[in-house]
């Protein structure tokens, strides 16, 4: 790498709710310009107007947030190389397209939608396939054919036209991406690309080069998609003499869905049965689409599992914080290939940061559902049951239906462990434990368990008899955590009357 200062964007079209994928790549992005002591820069590509979507701008911007990915140059941030909102700058855009067309690299064009469609029906009819270049732009409505007046005029008279970008004919564009390494591409093959429109717009291709080269932008990270674009991206910047600091390009391997069939497509949606967007999306027509913060993972976990998608580190390790995958990041490490998704590996990540977060911490995202039920809280109550039972959870969603019966008495009893553990002497046995567990004075899991020890072995009983038993009393099945804790935790008063409701109500 050169000494030039590190600076990349994030430039996405908000034309609806940011893909996981994009996240990936501005998570890379980002990872790459904190790791080399430079700049994050987020730049909204808005010159389609027609695919324009509202909200979809702040969006982006919150599920950065979400991410904990920092932007230092943006439209909220402002910077000195703004604005950083295409819409915002379209003069710039009419000054550069107008320098190639001077320059002999562009041209005007006027052929309407309907003559293109009439080229392409033409070309299919022979077999072959239209292309706006070389072999055909002669024949063309077009500023290389029409005289200088005839152009003039048409302008004047208002007519629509675009600028073509003018490839040369016959020659190689040798490009280097960072991810593929060499790639060659012969001009003839390649389509003179619209630039600009008669509604004062360019397009994606024109905005993106002449703001990458004013923003100062040293590497362009980007999707796989965007590799087809590489030969006219190079060729502009030859074109306006900016190839000295023209920027390293590296396209990222595609998402791929669980099969490995294909891209991970914002129209898979739900369908697949997880969400690919970061957040929840309500589009403006009312149709909305899951997201990752919602269905309940961890902003870092997230995180954690995007950087995966196509980057390794070389060794076996799997959890990173922010700070070690800055530490660690190289393009050099990111895969050629396309990464499948895989939506249970996606879970475990989850799983492993619930395991690595503290019971108070969770405890905080655990309490609204607790307040919605109406329970009564003992805030030191719960994080003791929650250390108890994250373990078994991957998302703070599952506590409830791991640890109800730290709030509630069973409602209903498990028919098939009744059938094995609830014998004709049970009820007196309960009876007999209600008893002793009342007479224990300092209650707590060990005085508790020590009783009921004590009682099991004076009257030679089966320890797992009593055991199941009284757990099925106190959970109404038999799962749960260490059954003393329990016992401690919802108190001797509780435990009594869950005995008593037991016995009352457990029919064989
Ligand atoms: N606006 C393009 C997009 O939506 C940006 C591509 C690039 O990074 O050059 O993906």
């Amino acid at each position: 790498m050169t000494d030039r200062k590190v600076r990349v964007r994030f430039a996405p079209s908000p034309t609806g709710p940011l893909h996981m994928g994009g996240v990936r790549t501005a998570l890379f992005n980002y990872l790459f310009a904190k790791k080399h002591g430079g700049d994050f820069l987020l730049r909204i590509e808005d010159t389609d107007q027609n695919r324009y979507v509202p909200g979809a701008e702040e969006y982006i911007m919150e599920s950065l947030e979400w991410c904990g990915i920092k932007v230092d140059e943006g439209i909220r941030e402002g910077g000195e190389f703004g604005p950083y909102r295409q819409s915002e700058r379209k003069e710039i855009y009419k000054q550069y397209s107008n320098e190639l067309i001077e320059k002999g690299f562009a041209y005007f064009a006027f052929d309407t939608a309907d003559d293109l469609d009439a080229y392409r029906k033409e070309a299919e009819e022979k077999k072959e396939t239209f292309t706006y270049n070389v072999a055909c732009r002669g024949g063309l409505k077009n500023s290389l054919v029409l005289s200088e007046a005839e152009v003039k005029a048409k302008i004047e008279a208002g007519e629509p036209f675009v600028v073509r970008f003018k490839f040369p004919e016959n020659e190689i564009i040798e490009m280097n991406d960072l991810i593929r390494g060499e790639v060659k591409v012969n001009t003839n093959t390649l389509d003179d690309k619209v630039l600009y429109k008669s509604d004062g717009m360019p397009t994606y291709h024109l905005a993106n080069i002449v703001d990458d080269h004013l923003m100062n932008i040293s590497h362009v990270i980007r999707g796989e998609e965007w590799l087809p674009s590489l030969p006219l991206h190079v060729s502009l910047y030859k074109a306006f003499g900016w190839e000295t600091t023209m920027p390293e390009f590296a396209h990222l391997p595609l998402l791929l869905k669980p099969t490995g069939n294909g891209k991970l497509s914002k129209r898979d949606g739900d369908k697949l049965g997880f969400p690919v967007f970061p957040l929840f999306w309500k589009a403006p027509n009312g149709d909305t689409a899951s997201g990752y913060r919602e269905e309940g993972y961890f902003a870092d976990a997230f995180v954690n599992l995007l950087a995966l998608l196509g980057w390794n580190p070389g060794t076996e390790q799997e959890i990173f914080t922010m700070d070690e995958l800055i530490q660690l990041f190289s393009l050099e490490r990111v895969t050629k290939s396309g990464s499948k998704f895989d939506p249970k590996k996606a879970e475990w990540f989850n799983h492993q940061y619930m395991t690595l977060k503290s019971a108070e911490e969770l405890t905080e995202l655990f309490i609204p559902e607790l307040e919605e039920k109406g329970i009564a809280l003992n805030k030191e109550m719960v994080i003791r049951i929650v250390g108890m039972i994250k373990e078994r959870a991957n998302f703070v969603k599952d506590f409830w239906e791991q640890s109800a019966y730290f709030f509630e008495a069973p409602t209903a009893y498990d028919e098939k462990f009744i059938k094995k553990q609830w014998k004709e002497n049970t009820p007196q046995l309960m009876a007999d434990v209600k008893d002793l567990l009342l007479g224990v004075e300092d209650f707590n899991a060990l005085n508790a368990k020590q009783a009921v020890s004590d009682y099991i072995e004076k009257n030679e009983l089966g320890f797992g008899a009593i055991m199941n038993a009284l757990r099925l009393c106190v959970v109404g099945a038999g799962k749960g955590a260490d059954l003393f804790e329990i016992i401690e935790i919802i108190g001797q008063q509780e435990v009594v009357k869950r005995i008593e409701k037991a016995v009352a109500n457990i029919k064989k």
